[in-house]
């Protein structure tokens, strides 16, 4: 395999030309992130059917508008493997994400596979037994330049995507599941899920009040590590540790000579003039009308010590109603949502109660709990197994 690595734009703009008609792209990326609030990008993988390419974006007066451009054009499906982390780039470069997109790791779930199947499994399956050189997984992607070796191991990212996507797509197709897949991708390809908003910034974090005069002040002052780690590319703890943004919330100062109650002090990288920055946010948020102030998120409720054995035969139905799709259950529902259904507290556009996850499993899990379907053992050949009773044909349900 030739090493190929773009790095001017005349290059990059016929590999664009070369590949632009076919119909899907393979693509990857390679970033760091340690030091930084943004990951920094160090190479892009792109594969079309005969051409696949790794392009250096650190490369000077390399210009990444056609390569952008391609990955706008609605007649091409843009094909990843795991690309959320992916997606956080290119809508830092786009603005938005490429489209039309489609994920290999959710294909391969609605597949069966089992839950976040990682690449190399995936291609080994999918391709013949293929392996993959995993030596260069932990190498420096940012040091230049780098070796065949490493280009090569990148590449693969891509390559052997190819006949993954073409098997799986085969699969889902060949079992009917195209709508599964559009369903699935149209949750992947929404542009809201890859945008940070500072303001929303504190819900990561782990706090134990849950009065809302305490998450307003504790949301000003997330917010305002969030933009300033935002506008200096710092990692948000470089700006300021979790815990000092809990306590300080909990300290609400009104001042900045407030800020020295705090245990342990402000790091000394926060200048006077952002600390009295800071302070105005947090004096300016006590003011604001108080039904403007967040809530707590809605802690996951329990249900009832008599519930849980039926929790438990939730859990039967779900395992048994996936392995008889040959679909990965955590993609189906997950505890909360079992919940959920048992305490009737899923909002009537859940995604279990339409769709292919109602297909599979959401009417069987109605049904059981309106005693219309029974888990019960079933002799075959082998000796006894779990089989879903399924109701009886023109027999009415319980009221
Ligand atoms: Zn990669």
């Amino acid at each position: 395999m030739q090493s190929k690595m773009i790095s001017t734009t005349a290059d990059l703009i016929a590999f664009c030309d070369a590949v632009r008609h076919e119909e899907f792209l393979t693509l990857d990326t390679e970033f760091i992130r340690e030091r930084t609030y943004y990951p920094q990008l160090c190479l892009i993988q792109a594969a079309g059917d005969n051409h696949f390419v790794a392009i250096d974006p650190l490369a000077e007066g390399l210009d990444l508008t056609p390569f952008l451009d391609l990955l706008r054009n609605p007649n091409q499906l843009k094909v990843f493997h795991a690309g959320s982390q992916d997606m956080e780039i290119f809508f830092q470069l786009m603005g938005t994400v490429p489209t039309p997109l489609y994920d290999t790791q959710i294909a391969a779930m609605v597949c069966g596979f089992g839950e976040q199947i990682g690449y190399e499994s995936l291609v080994r399956e999918l391709c013949n037994g293929a392996a993959l050189d995993k030596g260069s997984r932990f190498t420096d992607w940012a040091k230049r330049p780098l070796s065949d070796r490493q280009i090569k191991y990148a590449l693969e990212d891509v390559t052997y995507l190819r006949d993954v996507y073409r098997a799986l797509r085969d699969r889902i197709h060949a079992g009917g599941r195209d709508a599964w897949i559009a369903e699935e991708m149209a949750e992947f390809a929404d542009p809201k899920k890859y945008q940070a908003d500072p303001m929303e910034a504190w819900r990561r974090l782990k706090f134990k009040s849950r009065q809302p005069e305490y998450l307003n002040i504790l949301r000003t002052v997330a917010a305002w590590r969030e933009r300033r780690a935002q506008q200096r590319d710092l990692p948000r703890q470089r700006v300021m540790r979790d815990e000092i943004v809990v306590q300080l919330a909990a300290l609400a100062p009104e001042s900045v000579e407030d800020l020295g109650e705090l245990r342990g002090g402000l790091t000394g990288q926060i200048s006077n003039e952002a600390q009295a920055q800071l302070v105005e946010e947090i004096m300016a948020a006590k003011l604001a009308p108080k039904e403007t102030f967040p809530h707590a998120p809605k802690r996951s409720p329990d249900v009832s010590a008599r519930a849980s054995s039926l929790l438990d035969v939730m859990r039967l139905l779900l395992a048994q109603a996936c392995e008889e799709h040959h679909v990965a259950s955590k993609l189906v529902a997950d505890k909360e949502d079992l919940t959920g259904l048992i305490l009737e507290t899923l909002p009537p556009d859940h995604h279990l109660l339409h769709g292919w996850r109602y297909e599979v499993f959401g009417h069987l899990a109605v049904d059981l709990l309106q005693g219309r379907v029974s888990l019960c053992a079933e002799k075959t050949r082998h000796g006894y197994q779990l089989a879903i009773r399924k109701p009886i044909q023109g027999l009415p349900g319980p009221i």
